[in-house]
């Protein structure tokens, strides 16, 4: 039993490491995907703010057309007041004739309007679109790091568990389900060194019985309160020594 407590303990080593790489490598998708959505507030104004500058170009193309539009008919008027002989008529087509005009002159300040905001928010995009693809330039970077840390993780990962073979076959198939079964629940620690009489996977003070039939090394040992299987510190100080 000897040489089963020393293999577990040498088993659970060795998965730890390989535990400890495993879990980095799968925390670095989500920091991944954090950086690259970190842009997306950007993105969603510069989109906000194109949809601006499209609506009011829409804008001044309509006041554009209707003003050519009411010039065209404003010029035929025109030329039709010199025909005219009744003073009443003329009056009436004079009066026309300087609404229409009023009507181009009010056109023609809202398109210089028009003309400002759209400068103005074409401004803001610029910058802002700089601003961004400076942004994605260095999340890129950061990307790429990362993803060259998690492939570097998951490789050191695989090494880690080199040489586990060999230690899994000096344990006896019911022990080692255990050891599995314990270390699904346990975030991957089945097995813990006792230290000065408490079990160091919860600090638990071990009954004082248990720790003497412990150190005779020959059964296995849980802890009473997270039942992970305890090797008696002793037993690594009687093997180094
Ligand atoms: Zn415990």
């Amino acid at each position: 039993m000897r040489e089963t407590l020393l293999a577990l303990f040498e088993l659970q080593k060795i998965d730890t490491r390989a535990y400890e790489l495993t879990q980095r490598a799968e925390s670095i998708p989500k920091l991944i995907h954090d950086l690259e959505s970190s842009l997306d507030g950007a993105r969603s104004e510069l989109g906000t703010l194109n949809t601006e500058v499209e609506a009011l170009k829409r804008e001044q193309s309509e006041i554009e057309a209707k003003n050519a539009e009411e010039g065209e008919k404003h010029k035929k008027w025109k030329t039709r007041l010199h025909d005219i002989k009744s003073p009443r008529e003329y009056q009436a087509l004079s009066r026309e004739v300087e609404m229409g005009e009023r009507q181009i002159r009010d056109s023609e300040e809202r398109i210089l309007e028009v003309l400002g905001q759209i400068e103005e928010r074409q401004k803001v995009i610029d910058d802002k679109t700089q601003t961004l693809r400076d942004g994605e330039a260095e999340i890129g970077t950061k990307v790429r790091a990362l993803r060259e840390e998690q492939a570097r993780l998951k490789a050191e990962a695989e090494a880690a568990s080199q040489g586990r073979d060999a230690v899994e076959k000096k344990i006896n198939k019911r022990i080692l389900r255990r050891y599995d079964d314990l270390r699904a629940k346990r975030n991957g620690l089945a097995v813990v060194l006792t230290n000065d009489g408490a079990c160091s996977g919860c600090n638990m003070t071990v009954r004082p019985q248990q720790l003497v039939e412990m150190q005779r090394f020959n059964s296995i040992e849980q802890c009473a309160a997270c039942h992970r299987i305890m090797v008696h510190e002793n037993l690594l100080k009687q093997e180094q020594a």
